[in-house]
């Protein structure tokens, strides 16, 4: 089964049950995505479950820059600087439609973070560590050059500024991408199954027990090898196998905010200092801009972090302090989200200071944990597991391929992004749709944009944004594991995030469609489309 469709869940399930694995992988954000397609590259029979919806975890939730490491520069992580700018490389090479080039604007004020001198040094060795291209080098910039490029910029505060280059992505969309390409290498990846034990044979993993959270249905796995990549719950596992001692996760949340357009046209994405000494981001991206983020300790529930008022209250004077014109309000915010950061905790520092680096716990029973580290570090950090993994897969006398993924298309691969843009674009220029449609189809569904643009072509509705709606839930029913309405507009879509207004005119005929197709009935319907609204109001409610 090499697709990841939501109609074969029973069948991969089955599977699930039947077969026994070479590796279990729990969690199915971006680090368990990852190391199951390095596994199963290299041949390992490979499952991974996800209790919720594949990325609904912090994979959905972070600022979605694949870094070059900048701030590791600051901190003296040289090592870092230079596997994160070879990493970006990587990911952009076999992902193009999903990682963009984006200039990157760093206004220098009195008194902040970066001086002059100190920036120009530290992005030219930036620049050589993470072996940035010619075109995308540093350059520093007068007042004058900054405010003209950024004229929204708090002029009283501006000394000068400088241009680096960043790579943005959009992280639940790199995790399914990855997933499909894992499913391609026979990976079986199934999301709402939660573990909720671990099976033992003389006080070694040898499985799990888990609950599908669509039927209540209970199950066991077995495998010969288990991998915790649970981000946020990864101390959760680690107590489940009683071996929950030493280095402890420590969560942080991160808030990001949204508005439209109009309100914050900034041209490009910025990083910029706020009043407290903490760097903040502002992206513009479709049709609207993004800043953020938060970073402060987190001890409450974490299936469901919420943006707080203290958040708001913060990133908006943040905010107003850079662009003063253009002033914004709570009334304003269209979106948010809120991710929890798994880190590694060190004793007495702050949530700001703490390292992003990556770790592997091994305990007694032979369960492999991984935590801390970021989406940028995702396929080093899968290579690096199962490089540890092959040990023991070879006392096996299992002989592993050595690591696949440096060259391996997360999809089929678009050499030319603009151009294909540019043909999705001709094929529904009549539909009357906004400008940014094509490209949005493009970042989000890769090749597959072009079908979707034909089969809403197809489509019988006179409401275009319909048509268009139904032809992305076609696509992600065929290949991408959507079980719930939340899947799609949350996920799949990030409707909820950057195009909240659609939802109003979406959900009824998505809901009615995809009702259609899983046989839903009304009282089920009736729930799906409740669950979409909480989570709106959510998104715009900040107690
Ligand atoms: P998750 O995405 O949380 O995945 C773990 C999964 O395990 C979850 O989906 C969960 O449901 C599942 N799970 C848990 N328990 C079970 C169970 N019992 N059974 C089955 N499944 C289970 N990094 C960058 O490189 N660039 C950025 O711009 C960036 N910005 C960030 C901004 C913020 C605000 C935050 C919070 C993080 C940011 N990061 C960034 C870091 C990055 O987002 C995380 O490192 C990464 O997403 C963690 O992924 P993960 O797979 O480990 O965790």
């Amino acid at each position: 089964m090499q697709e990841l469709s939501s109609k074969n869940r029973s069948k991969r399930l089955e599977t699930l049950q039947k077969e026994s694995f070479e590796l279990l992988i729990i969690g199915g954000g971006i680090t368990g995505a990852g190391i199951a397609l390095d596994a199963a590259s290299r041949g390992i029979k490979t499952a991974l479950v996800e209790k919720n919806d594949f990325a609904s975890g912090t994979s959905s939730r972070s600022t979605k820059l694949i870094h070059g490491g900048l701030r590791y520069l600051g901190q003296g992580e040289i090592g870092l600087v230079q596997e994160v700018g070879k990493e970006r490389a990587i990911v952009y090479n076999n992902a193009p439609h999903l990682v963009v080039p984006e200039k990157m604007v760093l206004p220098l004020v009195k008194g902040g973070t970066y001086g002059k001198i100190s920036t120009s040094i530290g992005l030219t060795i930036y620049d050589l560590l993470a072996s940035v291209k010619k075109e995308e080098k540093k350059s520093m910039l007068s007042k004058k050059e900054i405010i003209d490029m950024e004229p929204l910029l708090n002029k009283d505060l501006i000394k000068s500024g400088c241009v680096y280059s960043e790579y943005r992505t959009d992280d639940a969309r790199l995790t399914i991408e990855i997933l499909k390409t894992a499913t391609k290498h026979n990976a079986l990846p199934i999301n709402y199954i939660e573990i909720t034990d671990l099976i033992y044979k003389k006080g070694k993993v040898c499985g799990a027990k888990y609950i599908d959270r669509l039927t209540d249905i209970c199950g066991r796995i077995s495998a010969k090898h288990t991998i915790n990549a649970s981000g946020p719950w990864v101390d959760h596992i680690r107590k489940k196998d009683n071996s929950l001692k030493g280095k402890r996760i420590h969560h942080t949340k991160g808030v990001h905010l949204v508005v439209n357009k109009d309100k914050l046209p900034v041209n490009h994405a910025l990083y910029f200092d706020a009043f407290d000494g903490r760097m903040i981001f502002a992206i513009p991206r479709g049709k609207i801009t993004y800043f953020g983020t938060t970073d402060t300790n987190y001890n409450e529930a974490l299936e469901s972090p919420n943006t707080s008022h203290d958040d708001v209250i913060y990133l908006l004077k943040a905010i107003n302090t850079m662009f003063p014109s253009h002033s914004i309000n709570k009334e304003d915010i269209s979106s948010s989200w809120a991710g929890i950061r798994p880190l590694i905790h060190q004793k007495g520092k702050d949530p700001s200071e703490i390292s992003r680096k990556d770790e592997i716990f091994e305990s007694n029973s032979g369960l492999l944990s991984i935590a801390g580290g970021k989406l940028t570090g995702y396929r080093k950090m899968a290579k690096r597991i199962i490089d540890k993994l092959s040990i023991a897969l070879s006392k096996d006398g299992k002989e592993l391929l050595p690591c696949q993924t440096e060259s391996i298309p997360l999809g089929q691969k678009i050499e030319k992004v603009s151009e294909f843009i540019g043909k999705v674009h001709n094929l529904i220029a009549t539909k009357n749709l906004h400008p940014y449609t094509a490209e949005y189809l493009v970042r989000t569904y890769g090749i597959d944009a072009m079908n979707i643009a034909r089969l809403s072509i197809e489509t019988k509705n006179s409401n275009n944004h319909i048509s268009l709606g139904i032809a992305e839930l076609h696509h992600c029913m065929e290949k991408e594991s959507i079980h719930k309405l939340t899947d799609f507009f949350v996920q799949r879509t990030g409707r909820l995030y950057f195009d909240i207004e659609s939802i109003n005119e979406l959900i009824d005929p998505i809901c009615e469609e995809m009702g259609h197709m899983l046989k839903w009935d009304s009282d089920r319907k009736i729930n799906e489309k409740k669950e979409v609204l909480k989570l709106v109001e959510s998104v715009t409610n900040f107690p």
